[in-house]
């Protein structure tokens, strides 16, 4: 296997796309070209196509009030209207979760079982003073509860706050302020690693924060201890007995609130960032079709993100139930009880498309091949990443120990704000490198632009742009328009920033390259992150590094990075000068890190992505910064220290 992998990394090779998937991809070649000759009509088409209004949209998009742009400004429909009802006379026994819990319990969900229970909750959340446009806070783990408490805000015209559950009380308690939410849903406790973490006990200590929440719906799923208090806490299967299943879906604009989702954190203060109905919809179905190549009669879908993030709103709920696929949902740890728990569920479900992070592929090399060698994963047949770039070596693996070396790899670029995929490949269409995310979607404009605002030529990097509106673009921070416009829109006007760089190759091909806060200037040349990091990941001893610019007199910034390596290997002197000189022989003498430190574990916000920010503040011995996003706050103390000890040598 190792063999495969070196060669596999050393051929720089391109995966075209297998010629028995295009012959019946959801998107045919062509579609790029289509969108583009004209692309509004391209996103009216998809929706009108795809949704099902009460009133058809005959305005495409406002764009009088830029960035506040609008789409689908006169349609009218209902989201949980599109992800149930409309199912039920096809499809009302087709199973739309299959859900696992962290135990080993199960639940068979139908699209009808679904309906029923958004219904009960949403007459529930109605007898508890829920209207149009008030906003409820949900903090659960991956339980079914969680999609049929969106899904009954959405049918109620209610705005949902889904707070990750893995957050902390304060966490919750900024967000439940900020969005200004009256009713929180939670439950007692939630199963992690075998253990119970207490969320209604969290819940209550962020509520001592929030005085105007009037009600505590408590979930009860692992049977802990909990306090319910009285007149404001209640529990959900009280409220929801007896309660009919049926509930008229409300007739809501296409630009009234769908959600408010706060960003993940990784640079900064998290943005409550808005999602509306319409335009969200038409892009999360379009993407969830034709990106996943999802069929709904066959397939078994399975995105295991939590919902707490973006990727689970769109497609965990929105995308796959308005799709009518059929989908996995799994509640707990992917090392519990042991390192092949997901591969057990493939196995077991016989799981056709599965979708994860980068993050958790680095994991899955550094736990071992063996583990998804004992099961048999021959049901799978695409396979996609999202959430950080993923590095040429992991993507290898991730196709040769997952895929089998014939599934089609859909590296995705997008974020909180973007609602949808943006740059990515189409199975069908794109052939594929390893590291790259390819392509903007059909109906996408993107750019790489310099310092001033110019296109870079193909070949070169800088700052990636979208040059026009999407209709899942976020429509504001919450609260904070003005925010909006300062992060997003000022930096190049009339074009939105992400935030992240990117580069371009000789094909067009767009290879992300981190965050542009994380681009490091050494004697004068740009150095990403990303492309030091892959370089260092390459090597057979590393399992994963983190790359930062440390402030140097000589160099401007100097390389410092931060190495965990592969079970059994041995960090010394000797390896720091080997792995120094790997990175100097792949990338150049110019991107040689300076100094290599050896960790046990990295930073990593919740949802499992690299803090730089936290490594540069270490590196350049400042007070660190907010660390509340922190999934592990323990590692960044021994980091601190083992830095300090090589400063000094
Ligand atoms: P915050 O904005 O609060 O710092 P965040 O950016 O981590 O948090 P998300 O919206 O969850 O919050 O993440 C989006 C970011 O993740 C993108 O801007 C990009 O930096 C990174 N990303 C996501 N997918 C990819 C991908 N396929 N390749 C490269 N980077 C990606
Ligand atoms: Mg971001």
């Amino acid at each position: 296997m190792a063999d495969t992998l070196a060669n596999l990394l050393k051929e720089e090779r391109t995966f075209p796309p297998p010629p028995e998937f295009t012959a019946q991809a959801n998107a045919r070649p062509g579609v790029h070209e289509e969108a583009e000759a004209d692309w509004k009509g391209f996103w009216m088409r998809q929706a009108l196509e795809r949704i099902t209004w009460f009133t058809e949209p005959t305005e495409i998009l406002d764009d009088s009030n830029p960035p506040f742009y609008k789409w689908f400004t006169d349609g009218e429909l209902n989201l949980s209207y599109n992800c149930l009802d409309r199912h039920l006379e096809s499809s009302a026994d087709k199973v739309a979760y299959h859900w696992i819990g962290e135990p080993g319990d199960e639940r068979t969900i139908t699209y009808q079982d679904l309906h029923d229970d958004v219904c009960r909750f949403a007459n529930a959340l109605t007898e508890l003073g829920v209207r149009k446009g008030d906003r409820v806070a949900i903090y659960l783990g991956m339980i079914p509860e969680l999609p049929v408490a969106m899904l009954a805000c959405a049918r109620i015209g209610a705005v949902h706050s889904v707070v990750f559950g893995g957050f902390s009380s304060d966490a919750l308690a900024d967000r439940i302020l900020d969005a200004d939410a009256h009713v929180v849903i939670t439950q007692d406790g939630a199963w992690r690693r075998g253990e119970v973490v207490p969320l209604k006990a969290n819940t209550d200590v962020a509520l001592a924060r929030c005085p105007d929440v009037r009600h505590v719906v408590v979930v009860r799923r692992a049977g802990n201890d909990v306090t319910m208090k009285d007149g404001r806490d209640v529990w959900w299967h009280d409220v929801v007995e007896g309660q009919a299943a049926t509930f008229e879906p409300a007739v809501l604009n296409a630009e009234d609130p769908l959600y408010i989702l706060y960003t993940s954190g990784t640079t900064g203060k998290p943005k409550g960032i808005v999602h509306t109905q319409g335009g969200y919809l038409t892009q999360v179905m379009t993407t969830h079709s034709w990106v996943f190549d999802v069929k709904p009669d066959t397939d078994v879908y399975w995105c295991a993100a939590d919902i707490g993030w973006v990727t689970g709103h769109s497609y965990i709920v929105y995308g796959p139930l308005a799709n009518r696929t059929t989908s996995v949902m799994y509640e707990g740890a992917p090392n519990h009880p042991d390192f092949d728990r997901l591969w057990q569920i493939v196995e077991d479900k016989k799981v056709t498309i599965f979708y994860t992070a980068p993050t958790a592929i680095r994991a899955f090399m550094k736990w071992g091949d063996e583990y998804p060698a004992r099961h048999d994963l021959s049901s799978l047949r695409l396979l996609g990443t999202v959430g950080e770039p993923i590095n040429p070596e992991a993507w290898i693996w991730y196709h040769v120990n997952i895929g089998g070396e014939r599934c089609p790899i859909v590296d995705t670029w997008w974020q909180t704000e973007t609602g949808a995929i943006m740059i990515t490949p189409l199975p069908g269409v794109v052939a594929t490198k390893p590291g790259s995310a390819t392509f903007p979607f059909p109906g996408i404009s993107a750019d790489v632009v310099d310092d001033d605002g110019n296109s870079v030529p193909l070949g070169g990097g800088g700052y990636l742009v979208i040059t026009r509106p999407w209709p899942s673009m976020a429509r504001t921070i919450y609260g904070d328009p003005q925010r909006f416009i300062d992060t997003y829109w000022s930096r190049f006007p009339g074009r939105y920033f992400p935030g992240d760089g990117a580069k371009r190759d000789e094909d067009g091909y767009f290879w992300l390259l981190g965050r542009v806060d994380d681009i490091m200037l050494v004697s004068g040349h740009n150095i990403s992150t990303t492309e030091v990091e892959s370089a260092l990941v390459a090597h057979e001893a590393v399992a994963e590094a983190a790359v930062v610019g440390r402030a140097d007199e000589v160099t401007g910034q100097a390389i410092a990075a931060f190495v965990t390596l592969r079970g059994g290997v041995v960090g010394d002197e000797a390896l720091i000068e080997e792995l120094r000189e790997h990175v100097a022989s792949v990338i150049g003498p110019i991107a040689k890190p300076k100094s290599i430190v050896f960790t046990d574990d990295l930073p990593k916000t919740r949802s499992g992505k690299i803090m730089r920010r936290l490594l540069k503040d270490i590196s350049e011995q400042r007070k660190l910064g907010d660390v509340t996003t922190l999934a592990n706050a323990d590692v960044v103390e021994e980091i601190a220290r083992k830095a300090a000890a090589s400063d000094e040598e």
